[in-house]
């Protein structure tokens, strides 16, 4: 049965956040678990992962939103004095189109290495100031 209950019973980082499928964790406390990614960036890369299901940033709780990047900052911090990493990347990706594959809001933690590598990185185009005028007004109008 679809639905958001459903959802949950399903969800993979439901049940690694949980405990319920064993984890390398970094860092846990009563909101989060922050893991390894399985498939990292950069050496380190984590995953803050909340212990409560909300499927991305639209959903998530003001208590959760209030703690999440300073939960981030702690681990960027860590790692830079542990790993030797000089700074990090804070990705989140919201729906498909946006490379979201778990619908479990999380925060990757990439540490960055001085390497020349590129993780987070895109060719600038150009802002056409008729078109951000548009944009603005409709964006406006559709703030809830
Ligand atoms: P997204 O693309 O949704 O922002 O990120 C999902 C991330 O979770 C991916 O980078 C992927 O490698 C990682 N991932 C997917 N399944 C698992 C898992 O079962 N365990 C861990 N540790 N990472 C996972
Ligand atoms: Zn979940």
């Amino acid at each position: 049965m679809p639905g958001p209950e459903n959802e949950m019973e399903n969800c993979i980082f439901c049940k690694i956040a949980n405990g319920e499928i064993p984890s390398t964790t970094l860092y846990e406390d009563d909101m989060f678990r922050v893991i390894f990614d399985l498939g990292p960036a950069s050496k380190g890369h984590a995953l803050i992962l909340p212990k409560e299901h909300f499927a991305d940033v639209t959903e998530i709780s003001e208590e959760y939103a209030a703690k999440v990047l300073l939960v981030a900052a702690k681990i960027g911090k860590a790692m830079k004095k542990a790993l030797g990493c000089t700074g990090f990347n804070l990705v989140q990706n919201n729906g498909l189109s946006a490379g979201q594959t778990v619908f479990h809001f999380h925060m990757h933690v990439i540490p960055r290495y001085d390497d020349g590598s590129k993780i987070v990185a895109w060719d600038p185009g150009t802002l056409d100031p008729e078109e951000a005028k548009k944009m603005q007004k409709k964006i406006s109008e559709a703030l809830d």
